[in-house]
This record gives structure tokens, sequence and C-alpha cells, in this order.
């Protein structure tokens, strides 16, 4: 690929679950006059500072979304700190560092509610990511996001450099890993109950199904996320998440799973397993005060949507 002409939108971490959804609504509706170009670890590994300018040379963007993380689960998280904090530093210090030296106009970075103190207040709002230390278990993952948030305001004091961050609550949609092992709750139960269905055994899901949960599904967050490419301008972080009260009990996620796939067996809440904390709750009033109309896509709505994605796709999804 030879240099771009006009604006060019460079979106790392392309082909995960995010990335995905913000080339699904950038196809939808092609802006004029600006070429996005999104990439994934195969086009350029951005712990290496020399590929990642090698990228830069290539593509010359003019605005960034930088997505891409070394991200995991809990045992992986706890096993391999090292590589948590590690591998996230040398991808967004090489991402910041080259994003001045080529003047982008914009990068918008990517933390996660998973980065707040472990021992805090709720709702958690976005002036207490630094107010008390992370969980140990993902403390190397943690530091590393936190300091994002750090790296984007000492560029914007010393360079003048348009950086900043967005904080989403738990992610899901299509594209999403569905792995039963390592993924997040609701790839987790819907690869659960297709198995189910398939081999007419219960659907059983961990814990109580009690815990309550903020979830967002990936194409609203592509929508937020090109939002405050184009006119957030602060350097502070901002929480992208539906409001307080559409947290969800996990036994409601359960249901709505069973129902989108037609699931007709017995449902169990396996309580000999971990809940995880109660509740993790986070405010959006930031966001609701620059965006007071957006609609979220309604959860049932969302849930259904990716079930039949992840049924149509069995064969070649992330699993
Ligand atoms: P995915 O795991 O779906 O995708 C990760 C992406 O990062 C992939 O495109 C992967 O490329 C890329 N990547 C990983 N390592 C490298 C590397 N060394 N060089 C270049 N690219 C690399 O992530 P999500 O879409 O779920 O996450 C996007 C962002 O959102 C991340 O910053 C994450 O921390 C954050 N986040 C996610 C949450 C969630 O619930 N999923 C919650 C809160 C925040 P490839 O596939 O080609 O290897």
């Amino acid at each position: 690929m030879g240099p771009l002409d006009g604006e060019v939108i460079l979106v790392t971490g392309g082909t995960g679950l995010v990335g995905k959804a913000v080339q699904e609504i950038i196809a939808q509706d092609p802006p004029k006059g600006e070429t996005w170009v999104f990439i994934g670890s195969k086009d350029a590994d951005l712990t290496s500072y020399e590929e990642t300018k090698a990228l830069f040379e290539r593509v010359k963007p003019t605005q960034i979304i930088h997505l891409a993380a070394f991200v995991g689960g809990l045992f992986a998280n706890m096993k391999y700190k090292v590589e948590f904090w590690r591998k996230n530093i040398l991808m967004q210090d090489n991402i910041m560092v080259l994003s001045k030296e080529y003047g982008v106009k914009k990068l918008v970075s990517c933390l996660s509610t998973c980065i707040f103190p472990d021992k805090t207040t709720y709702p958690i709002d976005e002036t207490m990511i630094h107010l008390g230390p992370p969980h140990s278990s993902n403390e190397g993952y943690a530091y590393a996001k936190r300091l994002v948030d750090v790296q984007n305001r000492m560029y914007n004091e010393q360079y003048g450099c348009n950086f900043t961050s967005v904080v989403p609550t738990n992610i899901f949609g299509k594209h999403d890993n569905f792995n039963l092992d390592q993924g997040h709750v609701v790839p987790n139960l819907i690869h659960k109950c297709y198995i189910a269905q398939r081999d007419g055994t219960p659907f059983t899901a961990w814990g109580s199904g009690k815990p309550l949960r903020q979830f967002i599904y990936n194409l609203d967050l592509a929508r937020l996320m090109i939002w405050v490419l184009r006119e957030y301008k602060e350097a502070d972080p901002i929480i992208l998440s539906v409001g307080e009260e559409d947290e969800v009990p996990i036994s409601d996620v359960v249901h709505m799973i069973a129902d989108s796939m037609g699931f007709m067996g017995e449902i169990i809440f396996d309580k000999t397993k971990a809940d995880g904390q109660y509740k993790k709750t986070a405010s959006n009033l930031k966001l609701r005060a620059y965006l007071p109309d957006f609609k979220f896509t309604p959860m049932a709505t969302a849930i259904r949507e990716t079930t039949a994605w992840f049924k149509e796709n069995y064969d070649t999804a992330r699993k």
C-alpha cells in the first residue's frame, strides 16, 4: 500500500471485537474524503517500534483509533503479569511517540473499567481511575492501561497533542471470542447454550446468576468511538456505557440467550462456582451530558443479533 491522500483513519486492533464493529459501521455509510485502514497483528506487530514506524510510513495516518491490546481472562492475567504490562506499554508507547512524530491530529485509545481501584465506591466515574491500586490479579494490564491516561495528558501538555481515551464496560457482539475457557461472560454463555441445544444437554451457567453487569453492544460502542474521534475534545477519559439503570443480572442474560436460540431444555445455575464481584457499576453521566439522546440497542436485540451471527458463523468464529 502506498501513501494515501486525504484523511486517513488508522484502526489498530481492526480484526478484533471492537475493530470489526467500527468496520461495519463505517461500511454502512462510508464517509466521503476519508480512507479507513483496519489492521491486525499480521500487518504490524505494534510492540515493535520498527514495524510500527514502517506502518506509519506506509499509511501516513491523520487520525487513529488504537484498539489493539494484549487481552485475556483472569487466569492468563494472573500468570503473565509481565507480558500484560510490557506488551501493552510497548504498543501504546510506540503508537503515541509516532503519532506525535507524524503529526496525527487525533488519537483515541481504549481503557477498561477493570483497571479501576479494587477498593472503591460505586458508581465509578472517570475521576477515580488512579485513586488506589487495581485488583492484584490483573495489575500488569491495569497499570499499563492506566498509563495511557497519564501519557495522553503529558503529550497534550508538552506537545499539544490531541490524544484521549475511552472506558467501555463489558463489550459483546459479533466477532467476539467465544472460547469456553477464555471468553467473557456473554460469548461464553452463547457458546454453552449452542452446545446444550445441539447435544440435548442442560444449559449450565456458572454462579448464582445474581451479579449485576453493564453490557455494551460492540456496534453501539463503535458508533460512540467514532463520535469521540470526531467531536470529543478532552484529553481526560470518557466512560462509554449504558446507564446504571440498565445494569442487568447475569440470570437475565442467560434467559435472553436461551430465548434467542429457541433453547427449551433445562437451565442450571451452578452455585458451586464463584460469582465474582456482585456489581461494578459505572456512571455514564459524562457521556449523557454530551449525548443525552443516544439510543443504545436494547440488550435482547443485541443478544439476538449476536447469537444469530454465532450460529451462522460457527465454523469460523473465534472459539
Ligand atoms: P480483541 O481481543 O477482540 O482484539 C485484539 C486486537 O488487538 C486484535 O485485532 C489483534 O490482532 C490486536 N493485537 C493484539 N496484539 C497485537 C500486536 N502485538 N500488534 C498488533 N495488533 C495486536 O480485543 P477487543 O476488540 O475486545 O478490545 C479492543 C480494546 O478494548 C482493547 O484495547 C481492550 O483492552 C479494550 N476493552 C475490551 C473489553 C472487552 O470486553 N472485550 C472491555 C474493555 C476494554 P490479531 O487478531 O490480528 O492478532
